[in-house]
């Protein structure tokens, strides 16, 4: 399963590659085959900018809801919504969403 480069059309990047050449904001990863710079598009973000919303209101949920005595519990709860966040927005990156050039262009 490879991923089509916005610039060449060609099938170069790995889900690994795609999960790495990071958001439409960032500078993007140069394609193997013509060493354009790609990156992941809106699609990604809105996906981020959801789950973020969803992981931020589960912490918050979870600090009302357990008084100071399950603390330690409460803490981990929320460190997992934080790291189950991060996890998911990769995996959509790896397999969801399509490359496109970034507007951020580093000559
Ligand atoms: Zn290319």
């Amino acid at each position: 399963m490879k991923f089509t480069c916005p610039h060449c059309g060609e099938k170069t990047f790995s889900p690994l590659q795609k999960a790495l050449a990071g958001s439409y904001r960032s500078v993007g990863k140069p394609c193997p085959k013509c060493g354009k710079k790609c990156c992941n598009g809106m699609g990604s973000i809105y996906f981020e900018s959801i789950v973020s919303a969803i992981a931020l209101i589960a912490s918050l949920m979870v600090y009302f809801h357990f008084d100071s005595s399950q603390k330690q519990f409460s803490t981990l709860l929320i460190v997992a919504f934080i790291l189950g966040s991060r996890v998911l927005n990769f995996l959509f990156r790896m397999f969801f969403g399509k490359l496109v050039a970034p507007i951020r262009r580093m000559q």
